[in-house]
């Protein structure tokens, strides 16, 4: 369903859109009655489509515009503003402040559908390239650029809520030899399986992510980094039992993993650096192994 948000302080105009939207299939309607009700609601659902009235007494439909446009949440909602006057210099004051399209009053009933459709078109197919944009092809795992926007959202909830953020960095170790021996396409078929065992010990407030190359990075929320040590163990343990099948051979790789949590890191930044130390001192200590920046009490039996 696609939300659709109408903000305008007419009653009657209200019923009116809503009536000439209901024929249209899919399309869940919200609807608010002045600018601040607009925005409220825009800010606690983030619809697909906003239908934004100009004349409105509480707050002007240009003022909504631009508290949507101010918003990093909101910004990329298209809106389709609602001109009583029809006057050009009021279209081409909406259209210069983001809108992407407007519609008359009083609005003929097809026209306002398609105009909705073909906005909610484009909106798919944004909505589509920013997902690809934040998608690794080769493992289907957020990529880097998914890791920094989730961190920095980690990051910002810790220092506003307190709690605890972990990151875990894993390299595959030996990987230019796997490409070496049985040919770049099969290491490639190595990430995917190592993508897979990483990603299946995840839980679903994790975020494992390829950072590049060979290089995983999983983000831990709620946990310091002794907890997130547990979980690169067990995705050490599970890279170390998979074996991939390359046709008639199959090859088995290993990882070694750094642990830092965001107690002793003054940014995101500096988490990830904490975390990259911690992992060349895995590699240091002879590979396959999982090193934590604050040190893991051994418990001996
Ligand atoms: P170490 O244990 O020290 O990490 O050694 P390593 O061989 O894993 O590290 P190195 O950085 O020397 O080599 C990494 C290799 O990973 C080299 C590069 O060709 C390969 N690689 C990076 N990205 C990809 C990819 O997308 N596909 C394949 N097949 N190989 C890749
Ligand atoms: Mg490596
Ligand atoms: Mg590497």
């Amino acid at each position: 369903m696609m939300k659709v948000l109408i903000i305008d302080d007419s009653p009657d105009a209200i019923a009116v859109a809503k009536a000439r939207l209901a024929r249209e299939e899919g399309l869940e309607i919200l609807t608010a009655d002045g600018g601040h009700a607009g925005l409220d609601i825009a800010r606690r659902v983030v619809p697909d489509l906003v239908l934004l009235d100009l004349a409105m007494p509480d707050l002007s439909g240009f003022e909504v515009l631009r508290a949507l446009k101010a918003d990093p949440a909101l910004c990329s909602v298209p809106v389709i503003f609602l001109s009583g006057s029809g006057s050009i210099e009021e279209k081409v004051r909406g259209l210069d402040m983001g809108a992407v399209d407007y519609v008359t009053k009083p609005f003929d009933a097809v026209e306002l559908r398609a105009r909705v459709r073909a906005a909610l078109r484009s909106k798919h197919f944004q909505d589509m390239l920013i997902e690809y944009a934040h998608i690794d092809p080769l493992t289907g795992l957020p990529n880097r650029r998914a890791l920094m926007q989730r961190l920095a959202d980690e990051w910002s909830r810790i220092q506003r809520h307190g709690g605890s953020l972990s990151f875990i960095m894993a390299d595959i170790d030996h990987f230019k030899r796997v490409n070496d021996t049985y040919g770049h396409s099969a290491g490639d078929q190595v990430l995917q399986a190592v993508a897979k065992a990483i990603a299946s010990q995840c839980r679903q407030t994790d975020l494992p992510t390829r950072y590049g190359g060979e290089e995983f990075g999983i983000i831990v929320p709620g946990e310091m980094a002794d907890g997130a040590a547990l979980l690169a163990e067990r995705c050490r343990q599970n890279v170390a039992d998979a074996h991939v099948r390359l046709g008639e051979s199959h090859a088995q790789v290993t990882m070694s993993m750094g642990v830092a949590d965001s107690s002793q890191a003054a940014s995101p930044e500096a988490l990830i650096q904490q975390a990259d130390k911690a992992l060349y001192a895995a590699k240091a200590q002879g590979r396959n192994c999982v090193v934590s920046v604050v040190p893991v009490p051994v418990v001996k039996l």
